[in-house]
Order: structure tokens, then sequence, then C-alpha cells
């Protein structure tokens, strides 16, 4: 019989109870056992949810008090020496000091294991998620143990609840892959798999006399480019796991991409299952199902974990049947394209008046709901669920035609985009000119990335606005003196391009949101980002476009109370739609370019109103590259070109800038020269070499400012730190191209940091000015 499955339920609570308890855990108001509390009531309430829905496989271990990885690295025992662990199990105290670090006394008070003063472990994107992991770090000599229970725990926990779980592990393969090798010969993290191995026959040895049957053993760097050695990883590593515990079935859980050339490997491994993402990638089914051996099941993920669509059912049930019809009922499994961690919790907390724009979303119950339909109606046939199916086929039939979804001057405007306009009037060099008549700016030129301190006053203001209790004119006048301070302290300390310090926005890409058409908001949309951090990002349902002007108001009366240049400031069209979710009825790419032209036009405007130089923010640009390198090229054109889209209709005088960051970009540093802002500044403070090593081997065309100053970071840096920076930056940059900021903006910074930071950097500025005598 098929059996409806699922990957991993969001662990945040409906309520985001866990954030709550985690927070308060943390600043010492919640002891361990309360937060333990919590951690159980949201699983536990997963699990009878879950079954309740009638899943068959639920699963367990899914939850975690921070990370799913670093749970992993906890459980088989590496936790790096700076953390003084005993060697014991590892308490959650040690568990949280990887996570957060730790420091004795923390101000707040809050439980520091044996008064350590040590930072976290490294965190890095999960795959192209917005999710967020801790980093496994291995050390010279490195040793595993099982180091804890949680999973045997957790699956035990359920089964005295009547619910007998699939418990979910990282896989090893990926675990070690995901880790980075310190202090050591820099030789490869698997060549730890020998010595990971028995851990996890132990786990798995334990599990099965446990009771369990199924295991589900995510590899999800299986969907990355892998080279041989990591290949061969596999078969070594799961025949060994699957001679350690004979009873136990194992599933091998693959998601994001498509298996591709990893595929035939894994088809030949001695495990009970393998699941498919075929949301991302329908096309390896046949592969799947033309190869698979007879004792191999297929779990489909046909129902997309990553975004809040409701699943076309019929389309979903086309693609099980045929897999049904081809290795038989016995072998098949139905399940979300991924865990569905990725999903908010439940769209039934949405009390949003609109009724229609509901019926086409599915947070991740509505999901498992899904999951549980298609696999009744394999069993069961069609009739038997006749009413749900009909009710799924007329929302979708009602989505595709709905004339809110549907503009048909978008349409045809973003049909008629021509290559002229993607293509400044002139070149660079022109430009620059024409550029440097008009600002007349020293060499080195000092700027800042646009954000000022969002003060507990500003936040105050705009909670207050929120809540009625302050009206607009008043909250509009507040920010009006606000932004006033922010000018002149700018023009006292001296910077050369100013900002009006962007206080009006929450977050620079939900501001726009609001005012654009096609998207909507969420009340309860959460979806964990990292720890106890989650995002709510906006919903684009529909062909965007700007019905009015977004930010030329703010920029306009920034500009007037000064006679230096303010730049006008705006999130990039590739942010925009890489930090929501988007529409699945057309490509990205389409969506893309759609958000380009409201982008387009606003610069348009903000070149009308006087402002000179206009900066598009593009941070997320990199985040979005696809896990293969062979579809590179084709991401990096699209966006590439949203970005020239959204810029290139100004004048030559006008100077457009853009800003990159949260990550290196020394691999992509072509496709930001191609983007020809005129001006771009980058993360750097933090990751010189890489910066330096790109642009010795590319020689950067337009002007660029790598960022001096750390501002993740509350300490304050010196000019001369500042200044030995930019002198690096000299040795691969001519002296005319090179710009002074930070490398980011200061919104999460308090004044009495910006305040000596910025002064101490444009003194650096000057000091490489006396004696470089322009061109
Ligand atoms: N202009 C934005 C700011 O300064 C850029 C933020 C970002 O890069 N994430 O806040
Ligand atoms: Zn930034």
């Amino acid at each position: 019989m098929v059996i409806a499955s699922n990957l991993g339920f969001p662990r945040i609570g409906p309520r985001r109870e866990l954030k709550k308890a985690l927070e308060q855990h943390w600043s010492g108001r919640v002891g361990e056992e309360e937060l333990q509390s919590v951690g159980r009531e949201v699983r536990q309430g997963n699990w009878r949810l879950q079954k309740q829905l009638a899943l068959d496989h639920v699963p367990s271990n899914d939850f975690s008090f921070y990370d799913h990885v670093l749970d992993m690295a906890a459980l088989v025992g590496a936790v790096p020496r700076r953390y003084a662990w005993s060697g014991d199990a590892v308490d959650l105290a040690t568990y949280f000091a990887m996570a957060r670090g730790a420091r004795p006394k923390a101000a707040t008070g809050g439980q520091t294991p044996r008064g350590l003063d040590v930072p976290a472990m490294e965190m890095t994107k999960w795959f192209d998620t917005n999710y967020h992991y801790i980093v496994p770090e291995f050390e010279r000599g490195q040793e595993f143990r099982l180091a804890g229970t949680k999973p045997l725990d957790e699956f035990l926990e359920a089964n005295s609840l009547g619910i007998h779980t699939r418990p979910v592990l990282l896989g090893p393969v990926s675990f070690l892959l995901l880790g980075k090798s310190r202090n050591s010969a820099g030789g490869s993290p698997l060549s730890l798999l020998d010595g990971l191995l028995p851990v996890y026959e132990e786990l798995l040895q334990r599990l099965e006399r446990a009771g369990a049957d199924w295991i589900q053993l995510d590899e999800p760097c299986l969907s990355l480019d892998l080279g041989p050695q990591a290949l061969r990883a596999f078969p070594s590593a799961y025949s060994r796991l699957a001679a350690a515990a004979p009873r136990l079935r194992l599933l091998i859980a693959t998601y994001f991409e498509g298996l591709r050339e990893n595929f035939s490997a894994v088809l030949r491994l001695p495990i009970a299952a393998l699941h498919l993402d075929l949301v991302r990638a329908p096309e390896q089914l046949d592969e799947a199902l033309a190869g698979a051996p007879a004792t191999l099941s297929l779990s489909l993920g046909v129902v997309d974990g990553r975004n809040v669509w409701r699943t076309d059912l019929e389309r979903a049930l086309a693609v099980v049947e045929r897999a049904v019809k081809a290795v038989g009922e016995e072998r098949v499994l139905v399940a979300p394209s991924c865990s569905l961690l990725h999903s908010p919790v439940d769209l039934q907390f949405e009390t949003h008046p609109d009724e229609e724009l509901r019926g086409w979303l599915a947070f991740a119950k509505q999901k498992v709901e899904e999951v549980v339909l298609i696999a009744r109606v394999i069993r069961e046939g069609h009739k038997a669920v006749n009413e749900a199916l009909e009710a799924n086929r007329d929302a979708m039939e009602r989505r595709r035609i709905s004339p809110r979804i549907h503009n048909k001057t978008v349409k045809k405007r973003a049909a008629a985009v021509t290559k002229e306009m993607l293509r400044r009037g002139s070149p660079y060099a022109a430009r620059r000119r024409l550029q440097e008549e008009r600002l007349g700016l020293p060499a080195f030129p000092t700027t800042t990335i646009g954000s000022f301190p969002q003060t507990s006053e500003v936040r105050a203001a705009r909670a207050e606005l929120r809540s009625g209790k302050r009206d607009l004119a008043s909250y509009e006048g507040f920010l009006r003196e606000e932004l006033e301070r922010t000018i002149r302290f700018q023009e006292e300390v001296g910077l050369d391009v100013l900002v009006h310090g962007e206080l009006e926005r929450n977050d620079m890409v939900e501001y726009f949101a609001e005012q654009l058409t096609g998207f909507a908001f969420t009340q309860h949309g959460w979806v964990q980002s990292y720890g106890s951090r989650y995002v709510k990002p906006p919903v684009i349902y529909g062909d965007v476009s700007r019905p009015a002007p977004m930010t030329v108001g703010w920029s306009r009366y920034a500009q007037s109370l000064t006679k230096k240049p303010v730049k006008g400031m705006l999130t990039g069209p590739v942010t925009i739609l890489q930090w929501s979710f988007v529409r699945d009825d057309q490509p990205r790419s389409e969506t893309c370019h759609q958000i380009a032209l409201a982008i387009r036009d606003e610069v348009a405007d903000l070149e009308a109103a006087g402002i000179k130089v206009i900066q598009i923010d593009e941070p997320a640009i990199r985040e979005g590259l696809p896990l293969r390198h062979d579809d590179w090229n084709a991401y990096l054109s699209w966006a590439v070109d949203a970005f020239r889209l959204a810029s290139a209709g100004v004048r030559d005088e006008t100077q457009i800038h853009t800003h990159m960051c949260y990550s290196e970009f020394n691999d992509i540093i072509e496709a930001i020269g191609a983007l020809d802002a005129d001006v771009t500044s980058i993360w750097f403070a933090r990751s010189q070499m890489e910066l330096l090593d790109a642009l010795r081997r590319y020689r950067y065309p337009n002007d660029i400012g790598p960022g001096v100053y750390d501002i993740h970071s509350p300490r304050v840096p010196s000019r001369e730190e500042m200044e030995e920076l930019l002198r690096k930056a000299l040795e691969v940059l001519s002296p005319e191209q090179l710009w002074v900021n930070p490398d980011c903006g200061l919104k999460t910074r308090r004044w009495e940091e910006v305040r000596p930071a910025l002064a101490a950097m444009v003194e650096a500025a000057s000091s490489l000015r006396t004696g470089y005598r322009a061109p």
C-alpha cells in the first residue's frame, strides 16, 4: 500500500512558542525545565497533529532547539575544544554556547557554562534556502562518539503517546561534507568517515532495538556537484549502516535539486527507499522508474515544501499514478518535496480578510493533508475523495484566471523590453567623466550603505503608528526631524555622498512590497531563518506593478536639506524576489523582470526629482545561485538583466550604485561587473582575501567600495586599520576607482558606535588623499 509520509515538520510552534521560550531562557528568565517543557509541547503537538491527519510516516527528531545540523554535531560528540566540554552527554548550555557563543556573566545574567568566553561556531546558508545551519567543526585528530540520545528519546517519547514515528537523521556523508576541518592538514572532512560510522551504527542499532522500523537519513548533498571521492563515500557508508541494523529500513532523502550524475551510484545503495524532490526536478522520475532495483521504494516529493501554494492535486496525482503503474503501489511513498521546515505552520491561523488568496495557499499542516489525500486516491480511487479533488480543481482554476493575478498592461510591457533598455546611454568611461563634473567629489569618496541606527525611539514611533496611538502626521514629523539630524551628522563628520537613513523602513523588502501590486502579507507566515530568528516573507501572487512613487518624497526632502548629494535608496529586483515567496505559475525570471520594471519607474522618478545618485541594493544576488554549477549562467544572465533593466534607464550623469553583502562574491565577480553599476559597495572587512583574489584575477571595470568597517561587530574600528584595508585594496584597484564605505547598513548599530567609526573612516580617506594627486 502506498505510504503517506512527511520529511519534517516546522519546529517553531504554531504560535512561535519556541522563540519566546528560547529567548527567555537565554536572558535567564526561564529555566531549562520550562524550556524543555515548551519543546515537548511543540514536538508532541506536531506528532499528534500529523497522526490525526492520518499520515503514515510521522517524522521524529525533526525537532530542534536551534538547528538540526548542530544537533547532529552534538550527538556525535563533535564539540570543538574551546567549549571545554567534559565528555559526557552534551548539555544544553554547551549546545547553546556552540550555537551563540558565550560570555562570562552576560549582561543579562544568562546561563553561561563554566564561565566560558567563546565565540559561536560558524553559521551558513542551508543550500539555497533562507535557513542557516551551524557549520560542524572538525579538529585535528577528531574523534566521534555517541554523546547523546536525542533521536532515541524522541522516538520513545512519541511511542509513549501511541505514535510510531520515523526518526530523521542527517546522513553521515552530508554531515561531514557540510562541516569544515580546522587546525588539520586541511584534508577533506570525508577522511573522517571511518571514525564517524561506528557512532551511526550504534545509534541505528539502538533505534532498531527500541522498535523503529524506518529511518530517514537526509543526504541533501546528493543534489550538489560531488567529486568522485564524495560519491565513493556513499556505497561504503551505506553498506556498513545497512549491515549494522539489518531490520531497519533505511530511506535516503534528497532534496532541492535532482540527482543527475549522482543517480546511478545512489540507485545501487543497499537501502529500502530513496526520496526525490519532484517539485524542483520532476524530470528525474523517469530515470528513477527505469533504473530502480526491485528492492528500492521511491518516495515521491510532489508537494512543494519550500513554497506556500496549494498543490495542483491532479498534476501531483498524475506523477504518483505513473510511478505506481511502473513499480507497484507497494514501492511508493508520497511526500512533500523536502522537510516542511521551510513552510509556515498553519494556514488556519490566517484571519486575513482575503478569502480568495487564502484559497490558493497551503502551509505545513495543509501540505500534510495534501500528501494524505494523494495517498488516499491511490488506495481508494478518485471517487472516495471526489469532493476534495473537485474543490482543489476549482481553486486551481480560479487562481489561473483571476484578474487579480493577471495584469495585461504589465505583461505587455514586460514582453516589450528591448536590449537597449538594458544598456546605459554611454560606456562607463564617458559616464564617469559626466558624473565627476556634476558631483565634484574628491578622490576616495566616502559614503555609507544607507541605513542609520534604528533606535528604540524610531521603533517605538513605528509601533505607535501601527497601533493607532500616533497619527501619520506626527509620525512623519518625528521622522523628518530624525532625518535632518542624520543629514547634519553626515555633513559634520565630512562624508561626501550622504544618505537619508532609511528610518521609515521596517525592512528592506517589505517596505517596497507593501507599495507594489501583486504582493500579499500573511499574519503568521513565519519560517525559521536560524535559531530563534524567524522571517515572514511577503507572498508574490500576481503581476507586479508600481501604482505610485515609493521613495521619492523622503529622498526629495532629504536632498532639500543639503548641498551634498543624497543617494536615493532602493532594493533591487533580485533581492525582492529572493526574500519573498514567489508565485509558481510562471518562471522566477519573469516575475523578477516585472519587479525590475517597477523599480525602473522609481529610478526614473527619483532622477526627475533631482536625485543625482541612486543606489539599488542587491545583497541577495549570490544566494539565488543554483546549486549546480551547470545552471549558474542561466540564472546570472536573467538576474544581471533584471538589475540592468531596473537601473539603465537613467541619463549618463546620474550615478547608479549597488551594494552586495552577506557572502563572498569572488566566484561571481564577473557578473557583478556585468551589472555595470557606476559604483559597487561590497563586503570586504570579513573576507578580504577572497575579494582581493577575485580582483587580482578580474580587472574590475567600474568604481568599487570594499567595505572597510565591519558593521556586524560593535567594535569601533580605528583609522589605521581601515587605512590599512584601503591600502590592501589599492594593490588590486586603481586609486581612481576606490570608494570608502562601511560593509553594510548601520541600522543594527548604536549611534555611540557609528559616530566615532564614521569619523575614523573619513579620516582614513583623507589620509589616503594626502600625497595622492588625481591623474
Ligand atoms: N541599504 C540597506 C541598508 O543600509 C542595505 C541593507 C543590506 O544590504 N542588507 O540597510
Ligand atoms: Zn549589506
